[in-house]
């Protein structure tokens, strides 16, 4: 991938990530997601490498940087394993961030320094049964008893949740308001009428945990909203600025990891008497994955420089999101194609990466919700 244009310190922090993912992820991502595990310790790791406190603030234990760094940590680690990405991406981008863009001094106080040094883990809970790309049919409730919120409903598909240690609940506090009525609130592990299920089996990021969690009853201090009663939820949207960049550099780290998996393989297969790479149709297959995977990358810095730069990103982010989840989601599927049928068994890391691929172009909003932003950029 082309990133010429990187800084010095940009270029230091890719290699440096790459580096652990290489040595660290690389090796393990296979057995990880046979077993269907988080391993819980990289986020410490992750911690004590200064990473999860990429793009937040030093005041609350962050370690400085922006959007580019951001991308730059999530494509690399999504190159070693796409699940294990998803679980850092949960707690900064989603969870932490929301914390910090929301929380009062307390709150981040509270949160963050531990969070940022992985001593605890967060998830984001948003997501209902009736609750997908339609965010005004939140059906948890959250109704005022004096010192408290009682909050009663279930979240489900929630990354993280089996070991999370806080839980950033969107709930509606005023129902017949709909979107306008959406609150967050900050859940500790343990309050009493907070019940996670057992882990939800996946297609693909089987090294990512989930979970249903059950809210009956559950008593919140007041003190746990985080933003504004009834405006939470739309003041997270507009501030949680990270998630799309994060998505499509997920894409590109995953694509690229598809890619070289493709290439090596036809260097070594040979038929009709060479390596299949001479073969015109397979080499121009990596051509096209090469050149749809630097388009992606450079689509995903653009966003992420016009975060860094203060500009308007959300038609951008929305092309980034959009073109390097369904470039990724082609890479992959060709790039098992390209392995035949050693591709296609359990024990090859083109499977592993084309199941994973998938549910970037679901989550962080579908590929139908991005086209919506931007044809409404357009003014269409
Ligand atoms: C691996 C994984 C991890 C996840 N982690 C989390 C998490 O940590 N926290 C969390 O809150 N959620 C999480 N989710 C859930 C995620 O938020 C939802 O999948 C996402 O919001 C989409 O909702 P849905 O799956 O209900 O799809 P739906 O909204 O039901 O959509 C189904 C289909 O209809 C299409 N569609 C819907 N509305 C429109 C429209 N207006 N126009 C055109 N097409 C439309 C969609 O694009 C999609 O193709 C996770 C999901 C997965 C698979």
């Amino acid at each position: 991938m082309s990133d010429a244009l990187l800084s010095e310190d940009e270029r230091r922090f890719r290699d440096s990530v790459r580096a652990f993912a290489e040595k660290e992820i690389m090796p393990n991502a296979a057995r990880w997601d046979a077993e269907e595990r988080y391993p819980r310790q990289l986020l410490r790791r992750f911690g004590d490498l200064g990473w999860l406190g990429t793009a937040f603030p030093e005041e609350v234990g962050g370690s400085g940087g922006g959007a580019v760094m951001y991308a730059l940590l999530c494509s690399e680690l999504a190159r070693g394993s796409a699940a294990i990405a998803l679980g850092m991406y949960v707690h900064t981008a989603l969870a932490g961030a929301a914390v910090l863009h929301l929380g009062t001094t307390a709150q981040k106080q509270a949160v963050l320094p531990r969070a940022l040094k992985g001593e605890i883990a967060l998830c984001w809970a948003y997501a209902e049964a009736g609750a997908g790309a339609d965010v005004s049919t939140v059906a948890t409730r959250a109704r005022r008893e004096g010192d408290f919120y009682v909050l009663d409903g279930a979240k489900l598909y929630i990354t993280n949740s089996p070991f999370a240690d806080v839980f950033i609940i969107v709930a509606s506090t005023a129902p017949e308001q709909g979107l306008k009525g959406l609150s967050l609130f900050l859940v500790e592990k343990g309050t009493p009428g907070l019940a996670v299920g057992p882990h939800l089996r996946k297609l693909g990021m089987g090294a990512s945990e989930m979970a249903e969690i059950v809210l009956q009853g559950c008593r919140v201090p007041a003190s746990g909203l985080l933003g504004a009663e009834g405006r939470g939820f739309i003041q997270a949207m507009k501030v949680l600025s990270l998630g799309r960049v994060a998505s499509a550099a997920f894409g590109v780290g995953l694509g690229r990891a598809a890619m070289e998996a493709a290439t090596a393989y036809g260097r070594d297969r040979v038929q009709f008497g060479q390596p299949i790479v001479r073969h015109q149709f397979v080499r121009f297959t990596l051509a096209d994955m090469a050149t749809r995977l630097e388009a992606a990358w450079q689509m995903t810095l653009h966003a992420a420089g016009l975060i860094d730069a203060g500009l308007p990103f959300d038609k951008e982010a929305s092309m980034a999101k959009l073109f390097a989840s369904e470039t990724c989601a082609w890479v992959c599927e060709r790039g098992l194609h390209l392995g035949g049928a050693q591709g296609h068994m359990r024990d090859s890391a083109a499977q592993r990466y084309y199941r994973d691929c998938k549910v970037i172009e679901i989550g962080e909003g579908t590929s139908e919700i991005q086209r919506e932003t931007i044809a409404r950029n357009l003014g269409i």
